[in-house]
């Protein structure tokens, strides 16, 4: 049994009080949303004062991004050493991150590593550009983007499957209100899980929870969560409203449960 899972990336919106009211909103009623892990990704700079806010809670934090390195000479970056004190897990290789800040897949994986190593849990995003979508390349990319960031981690010292979560995010669905569809989604899924299958074995890719990520509203969260290979999703511009966010929890939670019963 995977346990549902939903997280809000916040991306670079919300001053530190912008944040900490967006948790005051929600706060009580995530709180008691039960049957699904709720994650919060604001801002670096926000991750102090919601830790201590979400102390005593059952919601999570998690960071955007981090290096790799744990300190050293490398001005404006995050390390996992500062990481681990606040929060559980850490988002890595977003689509937004490979685009803008030249992200590679080495670098991606040195940081799964990195998290890993560092007792954080990565939400490593993968997931194809329209023109890959269009030309029939999926399958490639997410195959390529899972093997070269999994290199070289070993399954069973690090109980992998409890420590790491996969977010499909199909590049041309972040941000654009254009979803893919549930059955799109469901099946490039069903492939991560067999690619997983191939690095690791069966019962980790069955083990290991995956995620849906582009444009999920409160209006279109049953279609993805209805599907058996779907165990949440990583929320981006609805997770700024606690409204929209509390409801797609709740549906998760609603949806999966009765599905298990
Ligand atoms: C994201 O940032 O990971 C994301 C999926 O964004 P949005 O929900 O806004 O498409």
């Amino acid at each position: 049994m995977r346990l549902p899972f939903v997280a809000g990336n916040w991306k670079m919106n919300t001053t530190v009080s912008e944040a900490e009211q967006l948790v005051v909103e929600m706060i009580e009623r995530l709180d008691r949303t039960e049957g699904v892990e709720k994650v919060l990704c604001p801002p670096f700079v926000s991750l102090v004062p919601i830790s201590m806010m979400l102390q005593g809670s059952s919601i999570k934090l998690g960071a955007q991004n981090m290096y790799f390195e744990a300190a050293g000479a490398y001005t404006g970056e995050i390390s996992p050493l500062m990481l681990r004190e606040l929060c559980e897990f850490v988002i890595l290789g977003h689509s937004e991150r490979r685009a803008y800040f030249n992200e590679t897949d080495e670098m991606v994986n040195k940081k799964v590593r990195a998290a890993l190593k560092n007792e954080l849990k990565p939400i490593l995003c993968i997931g194809e550009r329209l023109a890959e979508n269009e030309s029939g390349k999926t399958e490639e990319v997410v195959s390529r983007q899972l093997r070269k960031a999994l290199e070289g981690i070993e399954t069973g010292a690090l109980n992998i499957a409890k420590k790491l979560v996969i977010a499909y995010e199909p590049v041309w669905a972040i941000g654009t209100g254009k979803a893919a569809s549930g059955k799109q989604a469901a099946a490039t899924i069903h492939f991560v899980r067999d690619v997983l299958a191939q690095i690791w074995n069966d019962g980790i890719a069955q083990d290991l929870r995956v995620l849906y990520g582009g444009s999920v509203t409160s209006a279109n969260i049953a279609e993805f969560v209805s599907y058996p290979e779907i165990d949440g999703a990583l929320v981006g511009g609805a997770s700024l409203k606690a409204d929209e966010f509390v409801s797609i929890a709740r549906q998760t939670a609603e949806i999966k449960g009765k599905k298990s019963s």
